[in-house]
C-alpha cells in the first residue's frame, strides 16, 4: 500500500507551525467525520488517513523521526492503526462530543468540574472630581455579588446534614459510555447527569440558598484611590469577587475609575493645563496676574511684551505621580483679550497711541510685514 505523505494529507507546509496543523487537521477531520459521511468508505479511509498523519505531526518526536526517515520511522503495524486510535486525541463519541473536543475543551472543561476554581470577577465604576483623582481619596462602591452562604457555610447542605458523595459516577463527576458501532468502539465521558459534575449530592438543601451554597448580597465596599489615578485606570480588589467553586479562591473586583472634566484645568497624565485670559495692556506692558492651580492660586508675572499664546510653566503644580515620585508640571498659556467694545475716550487714546508709534502700531509683527513684502516684492 502506497501512502501518501502526511503533510501532504494535511495539506500543510512542511515547516508548518504546530498551530497550523492543528488548524488543518480539525477543518479536515469535521468535514470527513463518519458522523457527517454516514456510509461513504472514501470519507470513512480519508478520515482514518488524516487521524493518522495529525497523531505524528502533532507529537513533536514522531514529527522529527517521520521528517528523517519518512514512513518507514512508523511504529510498524502497517498502515493505519485501527480504531483504537481514536482515543489518542480524545474520547468522543458521538457527534456533538468531537465538536466540543475540538472547539471547546469540552472533555477538559468538565474534569476540571470537580476541582477547586477561581470565582468569577466583578466590576465596578468609581467617578470622581478632577480634585480627588489628583489627590486620592477613599470612596464607596456599591457592588452586587454571590457570597457564600453564611448558614450552610457554603456546603449547601442543610444545617446537620452534609453532601454525600455521589453514587451514579462515585464522586469524579463524570460516567464513561462504551458504545459499538460499525466503526469500532467509541469511549465517551460525559458530565455525570445525577450529580452535574459535582460529584456530590445534596440530599436536604440548605433553605437559606436552596442548595447553591451561595446567597446574592449588595455590599458598600470603600475604595481607597491613591492620587494620581486618571480616567480609565484600573484598581484591583484581590478576593473581593465572587466565591470560589469548591474551596478555590474568591475572584476579584475591578474598580474602573472615571474622572469628571474640570472646569478650567485639562489633563494629560501627570500634566495640568489651562488658559488664562489678560488684556492687551497688561500684555504689553507686563503685569503680576493670579493663577489658578491644584493648591490654590499663586501669582505669575507676566513680562513685558508678551504675546498672545505664550505658556508658562509651574514647575511641580501638576498632578502627583503615581508611584509617589514628585508631581508633574501646570502649564499657564495666556490668552491676549481684544476689546469688543471702546469708549470714545478709549478710541481716542488708542489713535493717539497709533500716531505716536508712526501708524505701525496696528502692525504688531514687523517680521511678518517684511516677509510679506519680500514675498510679494511690493
Ligand atoms: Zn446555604
Ligand atoms: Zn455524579
Amino acid at each position: 500500500m502506497s501512502k501518501r505523505d502526511y503533510y501532504e494529507v494535511l495539506g500543510v507546509d512542511r515547516n508548518a507551525a504546530e498551530e497550523d496543523i492543528k488548524r488543518a487537521y480539525r477543518g479536515l477531520a469535521k468535514k470527513f467525520h463518519p458522523d457527517i459521511n454516514p456510509g461513504d468508505k472514501q470519507a470513512e479511509q480519508k478520515f482514518k488517513e488524516i487521524n493518522e498523519a495529525y497523531e505524528v505531526l502533532s507529537d513533536s518526536t514522531r514529527r522529527k523521526q517521520y521528517d528523517t526517515f519518512g514512513h518507514a520511522a512508523s511504529n510498524g503495524q502497517g498502515g493505519y492503526g485501527g480504531y483504537g486510535d481514536f482515543g489518542n486525541f480524545g474520547d468522543f463519541g458521538g457527534f456533538g462530543d468531537i465538536f466540543e473536543t475540538f472547539f471547546g475543551g469540552g472533555f477538559s472543561g468538565s474534569r476540571a468540574r470537580t476541582r477547586p476554581s477561581k470565582g468569577s470577577d466583578i466590576r465596578a465604576d468609581l467617578e470622581l472630581e478632577f480634585e480627588q483623582a489628583a489627590f486620592g481619596i477613599t470612596k464607596d462602591v456599591t457592588v452586587r455579588r454571590q457570597e457564600k452562604c453564611s448558614t450552610c457555610d457554603g456546603t449547601g447542605a442543610k444545617a446537620g446534614t452534609s453532601a454525600k458523595k455521589c453514587d451514579k459516577c462515585g464522586g469524579t463527576g463524570q460516567v464513561r459510555y462504551r458504545q459499538n458501532t460499525a466503526l469500532g468502539r467509541f469511549e465517551t465521558v460525559r458530565t455525570c447527569d445525577k450529580c452535574h459534575g459535582q460529584g456530590t449530592i445534596i440530599e436536604e438543601p440548605c433553605s437559606q440558598c436552596g442548595g447553591s451554597g451561595k446567597v446574592l448580597k449588595t455590599r458598600t465596599i470603600a475604595i481607597k484611590v491613591p492620587a494620581g489615578v486618571d480616567n480609565g485606570s484600573v484598581i484591583s480588589l484581590r478576593g473581593e469577587g465572587e466565591p470560589g467553586e469548591r474551596g478555590g479562591p474568591s475572584g476579584d473586583l475591578y474598580v474602573y475609575i472615571r474622572v469628571k472634566p474640570h472646569k478650567i484645568f485639562a489633563r494629560e497624565n501627570e500634566n495640568v493645563y489651562c488658559d488664562i485670559p489678560i488684556t492687551f495692556v497688561q500684555a504689553a506692558l507686563g503685569d503680576e496676574i493670579t493663577v489658578p492651580t491644584l493648591d490654590g492660586k499663586v501669582k505669575q508675572t507676566i513680562p513685558e511684551g508678551t504675546q498672545s499664546g505664550t505658556v508658562f510653566r509651574l514647575r511641580g503644580k501638576g498632578i502627583p505621580r503615581l508611584n509617589n515620585r514628585g508631581r508633574g508640571d501646570q502649564y499657564v498659556k495666556v490668552l491676549v483679550d481684544v476689546p469688543r467694545k471702546l469708549s470714545q475716550e478709549q478710541k481716542e487714546l488708542l489713535r493717539k497711541f497709533d500716531e505716536i508709534s508712526g501708524g505701525g502700531a496696528g502692525q504688531p509683527n514687523k517680521s511678518i510685514i517684511d516677509k510679506v513684502k519680500d514675498a510679494f516684492g511690493v
